[in-house]
């Protein structure tokens, strides 16, 4: 097994057909990655199972409670023996990127936490060590959809996950920029041909037509984008 995943979430249902599904599914049949659900509820050891309380200070809504965070964090570092990265899913985090996605790739062991409702007690955050991370500056329910995000996009990174490892490097961001335009069957559809070029046969051209295409697309719509380009090829 190349890693290991740990979700903590209020709501398992909802992480785990997902991850059962496609490419995640084959990666966990194949023996490459185990992804592990945990609901936060079994760490509660109250008799009503009291996973969050009012925040203190008062306001709106309420707070995940430390301990159960906490203690799904030493459940999961005490059986599996490891010391695992451990994320939190919050849009406070930096923001997560193909970049930290390659990063995550290398790891052996990644422990997500799910926040809910107004987000978790700030001392799971000092206590864990998390990592806060963001997929967007938005706000969801909740950290299930933000950990699936981060999952997928760094299980597939995986060597060997992905049935043409190619495919990864001519995807958007690997470059720093956006991938090129794709073409398929028919040549002709609704009176628009494809692009003369792709049916040359000439590699050479066709790879400069797409390096130019790629980057004529990223400089109007992400031009940011084309900076982290030009320092990845220095
Ligand atoms: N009150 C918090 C937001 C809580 S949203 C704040 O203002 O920062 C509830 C939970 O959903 C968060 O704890 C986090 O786990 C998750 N979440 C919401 N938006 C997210 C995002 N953009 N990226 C990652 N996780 C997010």
């Amino acid at each position: 097994m190349k890693l290991r995943i740990d979700v903590v979430t209020l709501f398992p249902q909802a992480i785990e057909p997902y991850v059962k599904s496609a490419i995640l599914g084959r990666a966990q049949e194949k023996g490459m990655v185990k992804i592990k659900v945990h609901n936060l509820r079994s760490f509660t050891l109250d008799r009503y199972r009291t996973v969050d309380d009012y925040p203190f200070g008062g306001g709106p809504g309420m707070v995940l409670k430390p301990e159960p965070l906490w203690r799904a964090v030493k459940f999961i570092e005490n059986y599996t023996s490891s010391a695992p990265r451990v994320i939190l899913t919050s849009p406070q985090g930096s923001l997560f990127s193909q970049k930290k996605a390659l990063e995550l790739a290398q790891e052996k062991h990644l422990l997500f936490l799910c926040g809910r409702y107004q987000g978790v007690d700030e001392r799971v955050i000092t206590l864990t060590g998390a990592e806060e991370l963001s997929i967007g500056d938005y706000i969801l329910s909740g950290g299930e959809l933000a950990a699936l995000v981060m999952i997928e996009a760094t299980v597939r990174l995986i060597p060997g996950v992905l049935g043409d490892e190619e495919s990864i490097k001519v995807d958007s961001f690997y470059q720093g920029e956006f991938g090129p335009p794709q073409f398929t069957r028919p040549r002709v559809f609704q009176g628009l041909e494809v692009p003369e070029i792709l049916l040359s046969g000439n590699h050479a051209l066709i790879e400069e037509w797409r390096k130019r295409k790629a980057q004529e697309k990223t400089a109007r719509v992400r031009p940011e984008l084309l900076s982290v380009a030009k320092d990845r090829q220095e």
